[in-house]
């Protein structure tokens, strides 16, 4: 079960968690519940009848009137049906009631959800199940119970059931480990623990209102550079205005209450960004609490007339979001494996799992890339800031010499922890960190755990978990095989961890992954630059992946073949959603307006002609030029990009198709907002028809 979290009740907690189950159940079916929990087994239906009693009387209570299985299909967002708890009893009787059987399983129609050709439109039946290792909670007055979905034929339909799975394996993969290296904790189980930091915009709702491709696609398609970007850096951590602090409050009061313990906030680099970070905790939590949280935080947005922009990328030519994934492993005795403790090179559990973790990322660094790909996350990965596509793991300096002095057979040298001193003398002195911050990482060991950074804004965490949780899983699996058989443990644990920093050591890297020199020499190392989606999705069909997936129970090839066309059709979508509302913007916003301004300065020359003949009126024949050029080029780009929508449309096979949009419509997209901004940048302000940058980077005060 998710790790318990002892907060005070502060805002009337609206979840069904450890302290009420502990409150409210009889005390055998308390202990009966935890213990299947605690040994993965399946729990029984009399244990799941007194629960839904229970938790039924408790929601009631709360004043909850209907419940639903609360589950995660391959749309990316949660999805919920509805039912009241009343119940007929003839005579037009009624009563409240909710039985074993509704909390168990439920059965939604299932045909609308994307399947990837899993399940045919005609065989509608998917199920949900409980997944009894989430907390069930309330909202908007109705208990919502956290579920997992497949289909009538037991395929897996949603993004809970590979976690879960993922999970399971790295759980069996860990115990072998630990057990070989003699088990000193006396551990039995152990669990991958996330925080999701979440990075987000807050815009004015009302001039959010006015464009629509925001309201459409979630980012800007047009938009001319701002005077002021986000070069001065006044932004990160600066004060936060009042309109976003209020926001911010009232956020905390809506996830605390559903258990989600947001604990920092602050601004982030780019004006009008912004980042929540909550308390971490079990993976499969972390992903419903972040689910949760992406929702809550639109909703809180609209109470305070402001628009949350989670998308990846929503303005040009300023950072873009991220969800950096922190992610460990700790044992249900507490310890935590990636804690290096203070001789971390004498420490064989800690180096074990942490040669799991860079072989991993060497030879699954396709599946990683993958795992994090979508078209908006693509605008992101390598532009301002982000971390680049290529995938590299950060150790910082300690870590770095500890492999470094593996690699070559050397012994390595612990250093004193620094002091740190500021030259004030009133300040007290204090250690430094053993590391400095790497921030332009896209995985970065930070102390006791690593951090995935190139988690799009928008993304749920579990598919990169599940990515992490089984690529981890299966180096621990291909080390106890050969512990298994050594005579000294100790020893072959050591050569191992060796072994691995000599062969996979090209992986590491502790400089500047933003700088052009990186890019250079990642393609020296052979590592892979995957840029887009459609370069990335393939990876889910390589047979390497595909037996690494079999081989620990994730996906079957099917399930697989299922990812990769959902992955890429809705890469497809995305795109050619983005392109139509470009080209209706550019027809019936755009065009009108700059043909209306042009008019405005064609009939300036002409009356200030007529009134003096030979006027040179050199700043409207400039400005006229200028806007006729660019409305002639926006005429072509709007016809070409046209033109190619529709042979996108036709082209049957998912990837020759994701190919031609990675390959044309975004060139042509690109292409025709040039034009666009460029006539932004020359066209009066109020002819223009939508919020500019500046407006919506700085309205919020
Ligand atoms: P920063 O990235 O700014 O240095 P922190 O180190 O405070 O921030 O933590 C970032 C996130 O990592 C928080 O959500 C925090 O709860 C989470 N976190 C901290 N420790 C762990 C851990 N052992 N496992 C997983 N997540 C963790
Ligand atoms: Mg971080």
């Amino acid at each position: 079960m998710s790790n318990r979290i002892n907060v005070p009740d502060i805002f009337g907690s609206l979840v069904f968690n450890d302290e009420v189950m502990h409150e409210r159940l009889p005390r055998d079916v308390y202990a009966e519940l935890n213990r299947l929990i605690e040994e993965k087994k399946p729990l029984t239906f009399e244990i799941a009848q007194v629960v839904a009693s229970c938790m039924k009387s408790w929601a009631v209570e709360k004043g909850a009137t209907h419940f639903t299985h609360w589950f995660q299909p391959m749309t990316g967002i949660t999805a919920e049906k509805h039912d009241s708890f009343i119940k007929p009893v003839g005579e037009g009787r009624i009563i409240m009631n909710f039985s074993g059987n509704e909390l168990i399983r439920s059965e939604p129609d299932a045909s609308s959800f994307p399947s990837g050709g899993l399940r045919a439109t005609f065989e509608a039946r998917g199920y949900t199940a409980w997944d009894p290792t989430s907390y069930a909670f309330i909202k908007d007055r109705t208990l919502c119970i956290p579920s997992i979905f497949c289909s009538y034929g037991g395929q897996v339909l949603d993004k809970k059931t590979p976690l879960l799975r993922s999970m399971q394996a790295l759980n069996k993969q860990s115990m072998k480990i630990i057990n070989l290296l003699g088990n000193p904790t006396g551990a039995t189980s152990v669990s991958s623990y996330v925080g999701g930091e979440q990075e987000y915009f807050l815009i004015d709702r009302d001039l959010y209102n006015l464009r629509d491709d925001l309201k459409l696609t979630g980012r800007t398609l047009f938009g001319a550079k701002p005077p002021k970007g986000q070069e001065m850096e006044d932004h990160y951590f600066g004060t936060i205005k009042p309109r976003v602090k209020a926001f911010m409050d009232d956020l905390d009061v809506e996830l605390w209450k559903l258990g989600i313990y947001a604990n920092t906030e602050h601004n982030e680099a780019a004006p009008a960004q912004h980042e929540l970070a909550p308390i971490f905790s079990d993976c499969n939590t972390a992903t419903d609490q972040n689910q949760l949280t992406m929702e809550i935080m639109k909703t809180v947005a609209i109470k305070h007339n402001l628009a949350c922009l989670i998308h990846e990328k929503p303005f040009a030519g300023v950072n873009g979001s991220g969800k950096h994934n922190n992610w460990s492993i700790t044992t249900n005795t507490g310890v935590n494996v990636f804690d290096p403790g203070k001789a971390p090179a004498e420490n064989t559990l800690f180096l074990v799992f942490l040669a799991a973790v860079v072989k991993a990322t060497d030879e699954y660094q396709d599946l990683i890339r993958a795992c994090v790909s979508n078209s908006a996350n693509d605008l992101r990965l390598g532009g301002n800031e982000a971390p680049p596509a290529i995938v590299s793991l950060y150790l910082g300096d300690e870590l770095g010499a500890v492999a470094d002095a593996i690699e070559n057979d050397e012994v390595f040298e612990a250093h004193e922890a620094a002091v740190m001193k500021s030259g004030v003398k009133v300040i007290p002195r204090f250690d430094k960190d053993t590391s400095d911050r790497n921030r332009t990482s896209p995985f970065a060991f930070t102390g006791n755990k690593f951090e995935l950074r190139m988690v799009g804004s928008s993304a749920s965490l579990s598919t990169p978990n599940v990515v992490l949780n089984t690529i981890v899983a299966e180096e621990l699996s291909q080390f106890a095989e050969r512990l298994e058989s050594a005579a000294d443990v100790e020893l072959a644990a050591n050569e191992l961890v060796s072994e691995v920093f000599k062969e996979h050591g090209r992986i590491v890297f502790n400089g500047n992954n933003y700088s052009e020199e990186w890019a250079e020499e990642a393609k020296k190392r052979g590592l892979l630059n995957l840029k887009t989606t459609a370069d990335a999705m393939p990876a889910y069909l390589d047979e390497k992946n595909i037996s690494l997936f079999e081989k620990h129970k994730i996906y079957t090839r099917e399930e697989l073949e299922s990812r990769y066309e959902i992955g890429l059709e809705t890469y497809c979508k995305s795109i050619h959603i983005e392109a139509l509302t470009m080209v209706e913007m550019a027809k019936r916003d755009i065009a009108p307006a700059v043909c209306e301004y042009s008019e405005l300065i064609a009939n300036t020359i002409n009356s200030k002609r007529m009134a003096v003949s030979n006027m040179p009126c050199r700043l409207e024949l400039e400005l006229l030029s200028t806007l006729s050029k660019n409305s002639d080029n926006l005429s072509d780009a709007i016809a070409k990009l046209e033109k190619d929508t529709k042979k996108a449309e036709k082209i049957p096979d998912v990837t020759a198709q994701a190919e031609f949009y990675r390959d044309f419509i975004i060139k042509d997209m690109e292409e025709l907002r040039s034009y666009a901004d460029k006539l932004e940048e020359v066209t009066a302000k109020e002819y223009w028809p939508f919020p500019t940058y500046t407006d919506l980077l700085y309205s919020v005060v």
